[in-house]
């Protein structure tokens, strides 16, 4: 079988013993529980692939211990395998009734044993594989394919949270936005699949400058949003301005070929998390005015005038 965890949660040592014997000559690793309570904090703590529950144990039974398995989220998917000497056909339906994955009754039969514990374990395998899968797919649905930066999904969800947060903490959350220059006339000197290239290198460039708890994505077409958690104004053009000139000072390469020089925009806008929609409208207002007064620039929306921002280099 396919060496698995098992925990052993049985009040009787010389079953425990016998238990551990025959399980460890497949190759399983066993944990040990001698009542109901050690084997419910078992179930935390070692993170079995497969429970083998006495039913008769001082305190928490078998019955009480599965039953407080299925009201755990993170635990109500670990498969139980009662092992009991109750072995009327009643006894079997009722454990079954409770969510146990399979009865195994005593005295046992070495080979049953290893079959009932090797069918929970693939279950439980199968079950691992569809979460595991359930997690990619949630990042996928989550992801500009493009740049690999989020999408505008992801972001939208975020801001909400990064905004209760800020607000629950008493600090400000920035956001950034930025809008490549002139993106129009990049697609028609290099065509799309040259854009492509630029917006991805500029993916890689925001994601280099800003810190490692900031959260960027691909806004939709040329425009990028970064959200910087507890930013203030100062800091968060500071952030902005390191984008902006990494990109002003070194033209891109598309296609390994001719170099490009390529200029980007932003507005930045900080908030106190009581507005996140607000929030991204300032800065897609402030982003507009650095638009509007020459680009190349970064104008935060608490003075959304034109030229009233001195830019460095
Ligand atoms: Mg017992």
């Amino acid at each position: 079988m396919d060496p698995a965890r098992v925990l052993v949660a049985e009040d009787s040592l010389v079953v425990r013993a016998v238990l551990r014997r025959h399980l460890e000559q497949q190759g399983c690793t066993v944990v040990e529980a001698s009542d109901g309570e050690s084997a419910l904090a078992a179930c935390e703590a070692e993170d079995p692939d497969v429970v083998l529950l006495d039913i008769e144990m001082p305190g928490l039974d078998g019955h009480q211990v599965l039953t407080a398995l299925k009201r755990d989220p993170k635990l109500r998917d670990l498969p139980v395998v009662f092992l009991s000497g109750r072995t009327s056909t009643e006894d079997v339906v009722a454990g079954l009734a409770l969510g146990a994955h399979d009865y195994l009754k005593k005295p046992f039969e070495p080979s049953e044993l290893i079959a009932r514990v090797s069918s929970a374990v693939r279950l439980k395998r199968v079950q691992d594989e569809l979460r595991s899968r359930n997690v990619e797919l949630d990042l996928i649905s989550r992801t500009d394919p493009l740049t690999g930066l989020f999408n505008r999904r992801h972001l939208d969800e975020r801001i909400q949270e990064l905004a209760s947060t800020s607000a629950r903490l008493g600090v400000q959350v920035a956001v950034v936005m930025f809008d490549i220059d002139f993106f129009k006339r990049i697609n028609d000197s290099v065509g799309h699949a040259g854009g492509d290239a630029v917006l991805k290198e500029f993916s890689c460039r925001v994601v280099a400058q800003i810190p490692a708890d900031a959260i960027a994505g691909r806004w939709g077409g040329e425009e990028f949003l970064v959200f910087l958690p507890d930013t203030d104004d100062e800091r968060a053009l500071e952030v902005a301005n390191r984008v902006r000139l990494d990109v002003a000072d070194r033209p891109f390469s598309v296609d390994g070929g001719d170099s490009l020089p390529v200029t980007v925009s932003g507005g930045c806008a900080t908030s106190d998390g009581t507005d996140p929609e607000g929030l991204v409208r300032m800065a897609d207002a402030a982003l507009y005015v650095a638009k509007e007064s020459g680009r190349n620039r970064i104008i935060p929306s608490h003075e959304p005038t034109s030229g009233a921002i001195p830019q460095p280099g």
